[in-house]
């Protein structure tokens, strides 16, 4: 069994996070950025040598969101943009709440490609870091900072990927088109969905969008592992809230607001969901089985696996791989009485569920209803709830990626995905476009779970690495 532990969870969730506000005013105020301009020749490895240079000046520009003021960001990257003669674009939602675009045109034989990006990032407690989270240090060939990975390491594999092209002067057959956006880590409502909902003529023509949401994972003596993720499930937010007879603490009636949210609560995750395997997560573990040996005959067939109930119960027994086949319930946020003697009227519970493609928020609630639901007892939806997410898994993009893999020294393997949480993908996944979550930068699982938390860092020569590969993955599929 400890075969199942041999790859941590690659489904990096770059899910929107509660964010505390104290932690924004932590931002110390920082000097001016100078802006940077990448001096290498006319090369891919001339200009993958600038990245950790180009990425250090852009973490140094504080976008902690909120209140985000990615203004200063855009800023920065269209001045890397601007200095190769590409001409970038800046939007702003509100006033400071920037979106950068750019477009680097091709034959226009086929539709264009969009990098996506984001320029905001979660807070970060400085006393938790042993690096700071704005100062850009490199300490033994890492690079760290708030945003290494999420997402402005990608932005500048992006920006430097475009910058590349550009000297190359090679035709593409593709436009190949960049977008940062603002506010990605609460949601998207300034920058990915404003974009989509006031720009969309800039994206009309984009067949396929790269975005953030996969990496490659290096595990011992392994091939290197591709995460392509393909699909994201659907936020489905939900208030339970339990009503009584409000009285004093010491003299409870048997049934009180609180006794019946803590019943209905207690029913709720208790609940069997049945399981169901996509197309996605299948392909995933199908994959799988190529490098874990051990159940590579369950992974290869994991819908009548799953039948058998010992591996179903180990198979679920680890929360990141239950939640690929089983729409979730977690109670987060509850709120009662603020006096201990105090019984209540009233009291409510938050809870987040994450559905499966194809599961409908409205269904799901119907079903929560019917469970919990009645007169003391009532379920409404909240503002977070969208349909899940899929793109397709065999096209010009898909094909392009398994090509990339085929070039590996050791022939890496692609491992569709289904991201728990939820990216700026699903914008453009609404408008019908496929959007996939990769970025084609080795991490190694500490590097990994620096993302959201303290010491978020990036390997310099990785970085480098992996604007050669997208160079060469942009190629692959423009041509
Ligand atoms: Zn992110």
């Amino acid at each position: 069994m400890a075969a199942k532990k041999l790859i941590p969870c690659l489904l990096v969730s770059a899910a929107l996070v509660a964010v505390a506000g104290r932690a924004a005013a932590e931002a110390p105020l920082m000097e001016p950025v100078e802006p940077v301009v990448i001096t290498g020749q006319a090369t891919v490895a001339g200009v993958a040598a600038g990245a950790a240079e180009a990425l250090s000046g852009y973490i140094r520009i504080p976008t902690t969101n909120p209140p985000g003021d990615e203004i200063a960001g855009a800023r920065y990257l269209s001045g890397l943009l601007e200095a190769e003669g590409l001409e970038p674009s800046i939007y702003e939602s509100e006033p400071g709440r920037a979106n950068v675009y750019a477009r680097l045109p091709g034959t226009g034989e086929k539709k264009a490609l969009l990098l996506l990006s984001h320029m905001d990032v979660v807070p970060a407690d400085e006393s938790q870091w042993q690096h700071g989270p704005y100062q850009a240090e490199v300490v033994d060939g890492d690079l760290y900072g708030r945003g290494a990975l999420d997402c402005k390491g990608p932005g500048i594999i992006h920006a430097l990927t475009l910058i590349a092209l550009k000297r190359l002067g090679q035709p593409l057959e593709r436009d190949i088109v960049l977008l940062a956006t603002a506010d990605e880590e609460v949601g998207g409502g300034l920058g990915a969905k404003w974009m989509v909902d006031n720009h969309f003529e800039l994206f009309g023509d984009v067949e396929f969008v790269l975005n953030e949401g996969g990496f490659i994972h290096r595990v011992e003596d392994k091939p290197l592992l591709y995460s392509l993720n393909a699909a994201e499930k659907g936020p489905c937010w939900f208030k339970v809230t339990a009503r009584g007879e409000p009285g004093h603490g010491s003299r409870p009636a048997k049934e009180t607001a609180p006794t019946r949210l803590i019943e209905a609560l207690h029913k709720l995750v208790a609940w069997e969901r049945p399981h169901e395997v996509g197309p996605v997560v299948a392909g995933y573990y199908a994959a799988y089985a190529a490098i874990d040996e051990s159940h590579a005959r369950q992974f290869r067939q994991l819908d009548r696996a799953l039948e058998d109930d010992e591996f179903y119960r180990w198979f679920t027994d680890d929360p990141s791989w239950a939640a690929l086949i089983q729409d979730t319930v977690a109670p987060t946020v509850l709120v009662g009485s603020s006096k201990t003697n105090v019984v209540p009227r009233e009291v409510s519970a938050e809870v987040d569920s994450r559905l499966l493609p194809g599961h409908a928020c409205d269904d799901f609630l119907g079903d929560v209803r019917a469970l919990i639901g009645g007169e003391f007892v009532t379920v409404e939806a909240l503002a977070v709830a969208f349909p899940s997410s899929q793109s397709r898994l065999d096209n010009e993009l898909t094909r392009a990626v398994e090509r990339l893999a085929a070039e590996e020294a050791d022939k890496a393997v692609v491992l569709p995905g289904l991201l728990t949480g939820f990216t700026d993908s699903h914008y453009f996944r609404e408008k019908g476009i496929d959007a996939y979550g990769f970025v084609p930068l080795v991490v190694d699982p500490g590097q990994r779970k620096s993302v959201h938390a303290p010491d978020e860092r990036v390997t310099v020569a990785e970085l480098e690495a992996a604007v050669k590969r997208m160079v060469r993955l942009v190629e692959l599929v423009s041509q």
